[in-house]
């Protein structure tokens, strides 16, 4: 007996650390809530096409090392699939899944005429040379060539992925097929395509949900507190803009350490120190901080920006930030959102918070396909609408019904590829 509770036990944190489960779970919930019929969630539950490839690459030493790397395609009635390729030692089938699916829901609630995608392969880049990992880029691009394109899935960068990797992805791509294709994938450097603004899209639709909550939560902004765990693209990009509204950042944490300064770090410091290449943990000017208490630090906002899981129930209670922004995918497990919810805390999520990376994408790709270029102004007045549009419909739904952000983000987004489902027939 005691063992099966046990293990009982044991499975259930198993599901609640897992990205797929907790999805599925945030689904099935959100189509009994809104009265929806059944079958959506049976059809949404499920990507369309997971691809696992066998990664062989040449070391620089001579020896072949065969990593393993996956891409998900979750839905394409709406558009091509469309989602990040991560370079993470903790990479896996279900969180690639889950991460293809939080892309549909992105997409959907920002009204993209996309769906999701997603890949990743199980690799730590820092224990590779920068040619190993080219090497690593573009083998993978090779074996997920078949089911990519820019009609089909088109791939963008997400954790440990840059404009550099796409470039060389986009230039294996490019000699597969016989021709420039830019729009095979997002997130590339200007010169062969990029869009202005992408590589400040997240983090600027990051601070634009937190500006927004805090005109619901009534909060002045030049006066708030902000601490962030993070400090890659998003992490990084979110501090700039949070600083420019005046908000005052007194902790950082990344992969390395963290930093602490009670009256606010020099953001415009550490963004030229993160840019030279060195880590938090070099950066002196300030106490040491760890993880545990950046989140238990007394601020107005408290921004996850790095991987998921880390808002759980040994975490959450200590956090005393009236707004949580989900900068990252997945940052806060269903213990961790239960606890946030009973404390009253307003979480922006994740599928809202940072959809402005995958929204700038989308431009990228329709101005490939145009072969038209816009200004930077022109690419963040389209950001900036396209980000409150999304703020006010999930915020609109959590009024009215009386539910938390984080539903009424799933209702958005469900009830939008709902009627998708219902124009193509599947759903009577
Ligand atoms: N990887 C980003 C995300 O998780 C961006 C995806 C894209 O630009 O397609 O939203």
């Amino acid at each position: 007996m005691t063992r099966r509770n046990d293990k009982a036990e044991a499975d259930i944190t198993t599901h609640d650390q897992n990205p797929y489960e907790i999805v599925k779970d945030l689904l099935k919930e959100s189509v009994a809530e809104l009265g929806l019929n059944e079958n959506i969630y049976h059809i949404l539950k499920k990507p369309n096409r997971v691809l696992e490839v066998s990664l062989p690459v040449r070391m620089d030493d001579g020896t072949i090392r065969n990593f393993t790397g996956y891409r998900s395609q979750h839905l394409d009635i709406i558009g091509p699939t469309k989602g990040g390729i991560r370079f993470h030692p903790n990479v896996n089938i279900d969180e690639v899944k889950a991460l293809s699916m939080w892309m549909s829901l992105k997409s959907a609630i920002l009204d993209l005429p996309l769906g999701g995608g997603k890949g990743g392969v199980i690799v730590d880049p820092d224990e590779l040379s920068e040619s190993e990992v080219e090497e690593l880029s573009r083998t993978y691009i090779r074996q997920i060539t078949p089911i990519i394109g820019p009609q089909k899935d088109i791939p963008a960068p997400d954790v440990n992925t840059s404009p550099e990797i796409m470039g060389w992805m986009m230039d294996e791509y490019d000699q597969l097929r016989g021709y420039n294709i830019p729009g095979m994938l997002t997130g590339k450097p200007l010169i062969i395509g990029g869009s202005k603004g992408r590589l400040e899209a997240t983090g600027k639709g990051v601070v634009i949900t937190i500006r927004e909550a805090a005109k619901v939560l009534n909060i002045n902004l030049e006066n708030a507190t902000a601490a962030l765990q993070g400090f890659g693209n998003v992490g990084s990009m979110t501090a700039k803009f949070l600083h420019e509204l005046g908000v005052k950042i007194i902790g950082i944490t990344d992969a390395t350490g963290g930093v602490y300064k009670e009256d606010g770090l020099d953001i415009s410091e550490l963004l030229e120190h993160a840019k030279s290449g060195q880590s938090l943990s070099d950066y002196q000017k300030g106490d040491p901080l760890s993880n545990e208490e950046l989140f238990g630090l007394p601020v107005d906002i408290l921004i996850p920006a790095a991987l998921e899981n880390q808002i759980t129930e040994e975490t959450a209670p200590s956090i005393q930030a009236k707004i949580v922004a989900e900068a990252a995918n997945g940052p806060t497990t269903p213990a961790g959102d239960k606890i946030l919810e009973n404390n009253g805390i307003f979480v922006i999520p994740d599928i809202l918070c940072n959809a402005g990376g995958v929204t700038v994408s989308y431009f990228e790709w329709v101005q490939n396909e145009m072969n038209y270029y816009w200004k930077k102004d022109e690419v963040n007045e389209k950001l900036e609408e396209r980000m409150v549009f999304g703020f006010e419909n999930v915020a609109k739904i959590r009024e009215e019904r009386g539910i938390r952000m984080r539903n009424a983000a799933y209702t958005v987004g469900i009830k939008h590829i709902a009627h998708a489902l219902e124009a193509r027939g599947w759903i009577k």
